[in-house]
């Protein structure tokens, strides 16, 4: 052992972590891949010390909503999802949650192959059609919808699974005794009754038999509806206002994820529904390949757009730190607790003159923008933009060759 109480220690960064209500200059102390202190001016020694003077300090980022196991839509024969790895370390993001992508037939495999292997931490929302998006198709047929089984593979594997989702179902094709309009809507908060699971719709009200009212009817109490903002819903009346019955629902305990991705996001519905109360509960990225160099870009392109919108900083924070933690029964994560992971993320807030894009070819001009310059996962440095802790090279050790005898 090296004798030091600690093995990393941020200094004097501005800790922001909404779950305990801090928001002051104090220090972050590591040890053994844990939180072990987080208060002013820690004086004992670390191995590791990093100054963060200036920067702010906030618990692991989580998106709640993307796409991490490849590959949707099959069909099509390319990639269509990202590898939560190379994707989001980069900015601050230490825990995802697989929005439904893998079906209840394929989840092993996506917990071999992707789940278990990955440094970030992969949750998932299990698809109540057997195929879940991986073969798109399956997300329009009855029959591939198992609510006991979706159910029973959500108990089974209660740490990972915090979900049911249900999307896609485009009802293009006439309505059968088992093809209804509501039927894979029905499945999934059958699931979610069964496994003790909130649900998440992803939905399209292009059917007069499929309002989105009659939706948002059917959602339990902690069901999500996600992409609110999208250009299909009546977000906002024809005069302008948050449609009356949203705001009773965000009363009745429905929660709104944002689920950006390549189409979801129109600041003509997201911008008026801030100023007047709706707001999103969850920020999210709805990562996937379409949506990486697009509008979406990363949760903290989301984040920075917020900050534009007016969101207070530490609600941006928030709604990517507790509230998706809570929402998905992870009350562990998303906190900067003494004895929890040590999962930190360590943000610069630059002010100047930006540009954000959303999915409709609109634009908001703002003065916030949001970078990520360390991520720690697990107590580990897993990003590190600047360099941050490292010598300068003119003063760091000699290489190894230079050592007697190697040459
Ligand atoms: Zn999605």
């Amino acid at each position: 052992m090296n004798g030091c109480e600690y093995d990393l220690l941020l200094k004097n960064g501005r800790v922001i972590d909404p779950a305990s209500g801090m928001d002051q200059r104090a220090d972050v102390a590591i040890k053994d891949g844990k939180i072990a202190r987080v208060a002013p001016d820690i004086a004992e020694s670390a191995a590791k010390e990093i100054d963060v003077t200036g920067l702010i300090v906030t618990p692991g980022l989580i998106d709640c909503h993307c796409h991490v196991y490849p590959t949707f839509p099959q069909a099509e024969n390319r990639l269509y999802n990202i590898n939560a790895d190379a994707h989001m370390l980069q900015s601050g993001v230490t825990t995802v949650i697989d929005a439904g992508t893998c079906g209840w037939r394929d989840f092993m495999r996506f917990k071999e192959t992707v789940i278990d292997v990955s440094e970030v931490r992969v949750l998932a929302m299990i698809n109540i059609a057997a195929g879940g998006m991986v073969r798109m198709e399956s997300e329009q047929e009855p029959s591939e919808f198992n609510a006991a089984v979706a159910a029973e593979i959500a108990r089974a594997y209660g740490d990972i699974v915090v979900a049911i989702k249900t999307a896609h179902y485009w009802t293009h094709r006439p309505f059968t005794d088992e093809h209804r309009p509501w039927t894979s809507v029905d499945a999934t908060i059958r699931a979610g009754e069964l496994a003790g699971k909130p649900c998440m719709f992803d939905f399209y009200p292009w059917l007069p038999e499929r309002p989105y009212r009659g939706l948002i009817e059917r959602m339990r109490p902690g069901d999500v509806h996600t992409h609110m903002y999208a250009q299909q819903f009546p977000v906002l009346d024809e005069n302008g206002r948050v449609s009356d019955f949203l705001m009773k629902a965000k009363e009745r305990g429905i929660r709104f994820d944002l689920g950006h991705g390549a189409g979801s996001f129109w600041f003509r519905n997201a911008v008026p529904a801030y100023r007047q109360g709706f707001a999103p509960d969850t920020l999210s990225s709805d990562l996937y390949m379409e949506s990486i160099h697009g509008a979406a870009l990363n949760l903290l392109n989301i984040m920075s757009k917020y900050l534009c919108i007016g969101m207070p900083l530490e609600e941006t924070i928030a709604r990517t730190t507790v509230e998706p933690a809570r929402q998905f029964g992870h009350p562990e994560l998303g906190a900067l607790r003494p004895g929890g992971c040590a999962d930190v993320t360590v943000l610069k807030l630059r002010e100047g003159d930006f540009g954000y894009a959303d999915c409709g070819n609109a634009r908001l001009s703002g003065k916030w923008r949001l970078e990520c310059e360390m991520t720690l996962r697990g107590g580990k440095i897993a990003f590190n933009r600047d360099a941050l802790g490292l010598p300068e090279w003119t003063d760091a050790p000699a290489p190894y060759w230079t050592s007697p005898g190697i040459i």
